[in-house]
Order: C-alpha cells, then structure tokens, then sequence
C-alpha cells in the first residue's frame, strides 16, 4: 500500500466524460489534476466497445447520439469531433397496420405531411405536430445558452422564452396535458411523449414531472433539439476529451478505483497502483449513491440519499442487412436512418409503464432502434462494410430496474432480448434473429446491457443512465456561493459534481464538467 499523499489543486473521481472534460478546464486554467478511474479505460458510459471477439465493429456500447455537448465546449477544449445530422428525423410503424408508418424527412416537409395523413387519416395532424416543434424552439433557444453559465433564475427564462403557457405547459403541468393538447392522434402523441421517457419511468400524467424534465433535455440540445451521430462512435468523443485533458497537462490513471473520500479532500484509491491523493478541491464525476458511501468511508457523516432507478435495456446487434419492412412506400435505408419507434403509441407507452409496476416485462416492449452506420460506416472494419453489415440499436423503455435487480443476470439478459425482438418482429416483415451476424464462436451478434449491467459495469447505481431523476436547469433565486450558483455542490464546500448528477449534466454534454470547472476555479482562486 503506498502511504506518501500527492497533492492537487483538483482530485476528480471517475473518468467518464464529465471528468475528462473537468480535468481539461481545470488543466488549461493551470490547475494541478488527477483523474481516477476503476475500469481499465475511461469514456464511462460514452464509449465504443467491440462486444464480439473476432468481429470488426466498434459499437457505441451505450449512449449513441450526441445533442447537448455545446458547440463552445468543442471550441473551448479544440475537440476533433463529427457530430453528422441526420435527414431522416423518424419512422413510426404503425403498430396496428405496419403496413405503413409515418416517415418524418426534415428535408421534405410535403411528404412528411403526406405520410401523417396517411396513417392518421387526419390531413391537419401533420401542422400540428409541426407546430408543437415551432413553439417548442424559443424555449430551447432561451434555456440551451444558459447551461453553461451560472444557473438563471426561473422567472428570467420564463420571461427571456416568451411564451407563459407553454412555460406553464412544460414546467408546471404534467406533459401529456401538453402533448394531448397539441396533437390528435395516439401515433403522433408517443412519437412526442418518448422524449420525456428516455430513461425514466413515468407515465404522461405523472405528477412528479420527470417525464418533463426529461423531455425538457431532449428538445433543447443545440439550440435545436437535433440529435447528431457522432462519426467514429462515441468513444471517439471521450478519446478528444482525453487526448484534451492530457494535453493540458491532466494526469488521468486508470485501474484506480477511489475507496473513500474525506470531506477535506482525501481520496484514497486501490488497484494494481494504490495511493492516496489530496485535492484542494474534489470533483465527483459519480452518482449520489455512489458519492455518499465513499464520503462515508472517508468518516464524513452519514445522509440520506435517494438510491436512482433506471428504466431501461439497450440492446446492440450486428446485421448482415437491414430487415424489410411491410410497408412499401419506404426503403429500410430511411426507415433505420432515423430513430425508428417500435409500439411506441401514447397508449401503449403508458400501459406498458402500467404492466412494469405490475412486476412485468412489457409486452409488447416499446423500443427505439436506430442504425449507426448508415450515416457512419467507419465503426465497421473494411470487411464487414464491403459484405453491406449495418449496426442496429434498440433502446427499449419502461423496464425498471426492480424487474431485473434480483434476477439472475443470464436469464434477465435472455428475457429481455426476447422481448425486444418479439416487440420488433411485430413491425417488420421478417424476423430480425434473419438478419443477425454470427462471430466466428459461433454465437449471434446481439447483446442486451441491462440496468443491472450497467450498474456492475459502469458504476450506475440502479442503472439510471442520468445518475439520477433529471433537475430543472434553473434555480428558484440567485445565489454567490460558487458551487450553488452553478448547479455543482455537496453539503461539503471543498467536494464538488462534476458528472450526471450535476444540476444540468444528464447525457452526453459535458456540461456538468464544464460546470464543475468553473465553480472550482472560483473556490481555488480564493
Ligand atoms: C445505455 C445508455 C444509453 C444512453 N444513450 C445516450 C445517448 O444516446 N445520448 C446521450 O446524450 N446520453 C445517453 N446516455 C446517458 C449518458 O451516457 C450519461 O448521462 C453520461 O455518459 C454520463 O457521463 P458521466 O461522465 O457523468 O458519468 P459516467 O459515464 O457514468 O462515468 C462515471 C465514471 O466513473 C467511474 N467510477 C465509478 N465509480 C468509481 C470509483 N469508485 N472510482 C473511480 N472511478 C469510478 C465509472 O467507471 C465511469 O467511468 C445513455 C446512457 C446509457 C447507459
């Protein structure tokens, strides 16, 4: 056991890409860094991984798309990063006649219309759902600029949105008042309720409001709400925030799995190189739970923290091509180019969070898939490209972990699957275990990362893909306190978050990272 103590200005627990993109602020500033990370590489829940030995493709494991990492954060930090926009928006089967299915190509709005009408018999229903878009853009426009600031008060977004109802819609009222309101029909209503559900469990009505905060997130990124592939997957994105951080001087180690933390700044760590580490300031790029029971073992007392629940299974596959639809007005090439809902109507979303509380798997599992490399096929080795294989991600919904919390981890993986393709055989015209690549042992390209998974792999407690219910990026009153004031304090003033759990750092942003750097750099400079 090593017993001399290193001294920093910033120790910063987990390598994920919230620490990575701390590290690199604090190091750029001319802050003293060290980064430490239990798994063998760092990324976190934002990594590429080729889950079949002897197969050429390098998946995004877990998350997949890029939509809130800020365009400053990529200059700031000079990240050689791709985000590709992708023309197809969606396609929606519909699941009671999957012969046909709304396509929504951002480029053509008349056929976008004609294929709503088409399937909701309903020729206003495509203005509608385009005009929840347009009055959804000044509120992202007002809120996504503010997230790398100090936190703004309530009443100043409200105001600087300029829409008090839709203010009120989004932020007060249970989002299927929202959504009900503005769109006719079941189809088009779970196309918008999904972005409130990614990773939560909620239904439309829930009064807790998760599903709004959650959906808040997702129509906000950019400026937008576009959610972009990023080329060479989403290690390639933690690979620049690495090579960012090292760059500037950061010392990141990995193997080094931190056992406890001192609410002075001791952190100890194990691993094939023990130490001990002290930071004048300690960023936690884990979740709360994860947080309190190192703090606990650094002797600070102890506190009640909410033990998070994700929601959700991705399952990852390889194909030797993309499955044929029923319908025939669209090619399977713009159907998977997009994200491609599987029984995800506003009724069968909420049934299936119904069938969840009742202790089962949902039947039929709402899911969406999308495929990678159809706007990228650099994750594919030149073999696999050339025999035309295409990757095919499904994130299925409204699985909470207590469905899989005690089971035995082989059996839950296979229940899963088998629910995700039962779900997904419902809407193709062929079954999708057709199109699956087998790996040279023999066994079929497809994997399912549980909550459980998550939670024993990545560090996720409960594996909640947020660390935790998603928080209004805004605070009730202005405050001077530096790790308040930007959305990053413990009840320790020298322990900060940087990762997930930071006020506004759910997904892939860095926002958390950024945030935490610059609260630190206030307290160091004191
Ligand atoms: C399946 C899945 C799909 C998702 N899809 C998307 C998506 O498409 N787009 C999007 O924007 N977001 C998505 N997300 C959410 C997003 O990936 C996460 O919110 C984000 O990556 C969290 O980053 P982070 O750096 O805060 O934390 P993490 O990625 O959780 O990193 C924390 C790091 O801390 C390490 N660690 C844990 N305990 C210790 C310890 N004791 N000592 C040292 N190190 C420790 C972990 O190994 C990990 O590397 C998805 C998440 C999952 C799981």
């Amino acid at each position: 056991m090593t017993s001399s103590v290193s001294t920093y200005d910033a120790v910063i627990v987990g390598g994920g890409h919230n620490g990575l993109v701390a590290a690199a602020y604090l190091s750029r500033a001319g802050r003293s860094v060290l980064v430490l990370e239990r798994l063998p590489g760092v990324g976190g829940a934002a990594v590429s991984e080729s889950p079949w030995p002897g197969v050429a493709a390098r998946l995004s494991r877990y998350s997949y798309l890029v939509s809130l990492l800020p365009e400053r954060l990529i200059g700031d930090l000079g990240l050689r990063v791709e985000l590709r926009r992708r023309r197809i928006s969606s396609y929606t089967p519909d699941p009671a006649d999957p012969s046909r299915g709304i396509l929504v190509d951002t480029a053509d709005a008349a056929a976008t219309a004609r294929s709503v009408t088409r399937v909701t018999g309903d020729p206003d229903e495509a203005a509608r759902y385009a005009a929840l878009s347009t009055r959804l853009a000044p509120l992202a426009r007002a809120v996504f600029p503010t997230m790398t600031e100090p936190l703004p008060t309530a009443s100043a977004l409200r105001e600087s949105t300029g829409d008090d109802a839709l203010w009120h819609a989004v932020t007060a009222a249970p989002l299927g008042t929202l959504i009900r309101e503005s769109l006719a029909t079941d189809i088009t209503r779970g196309i918008a309720l999904t972005d409130g559900l990614i990773g939560t469990f909620a239904t439309a009505d829930d009064p807790a409001l998760s599903q709004n905060r959650c959906f808040l997130y997702h129509v906000i990124g950019g400026g937008t709400g576009y959610w972009d592939v990023p080329v060479g997957g989403m290690g390639r994105v933690s690979a620049e925030l690495e090579r960012a951080a090292r760059d500037a001087g950061a010392e990141i180690r990995t193997d080094a799995a931190v056992t406890s933390v001192s609410p002075d700044g001791e952190v100890r760590y194990a691993g094939s190189d023990p130490g001990v580490a002290h930071g004048r300031v300690v960023l936690s790029g884990v979740g709360p739970a994860a947080l309190e029971h190192l703090l606990e073992q650094g002797g600070a007392a102890s506190a009640d923290v909410v033990r998070p629940e994700g929601a959700q299974v991705k399952v990852n596959m390889l194909l030797s091509r993309l499955p044929r639809l029923h319908d025939d007005a669209v090619a399977p090439e713009a159907a998977f180019a997009g994200t491609f809902h599987v029984n995800e109507t506003m009724t069968q979303l909420d049934r299936a969070y119904t069938e969840a509380v009742a202790g089962r798997i949902p039947d039929p599992l709402p899911a969406e898939i999308y495929c990678h490399s159809l706007t990228d096929p650099t994750i594919l080795g030149p073999e696999l490209r050339a025999a035309g294989a295409q990757t095919l991600t499904l994130f299925g919904l409204q699985v909470p972990h207590r469905l899989v919390a005690d089971a035995d981890a082989v059996a839950a993986r296979a229940e899963l699957l088998a629910a995700a393709q039962r779900s997904l055989n419902g809407v193709l015209a062929e079954p999708i275990a057709d199109c699956i690549l087998t790996a040279p042992d023999g066994a079929p390209c497809i994997e399912a990362r549980t909550t459980a998974d998550l939670e024993h792999t990545l560090g996720m407690t409960g594996g909640n893909i947020f660390h935790g219910d998603l928080s209004w990026p805004w605070a009730d009153d202005a405050d001077d306190d530096p790790a308040r004031r930007w959305g990053v304090g413990t009840r320790h003033p020298r322990v900060l978050v940087c990762g997930s759990a930071a006020r506004r750092g759910g997904a892939v942003s860095g926002i958390g990272g950024q945030n935490a750097a610059m609260a630190a750099l206030e307290i160091l400079a004191r």
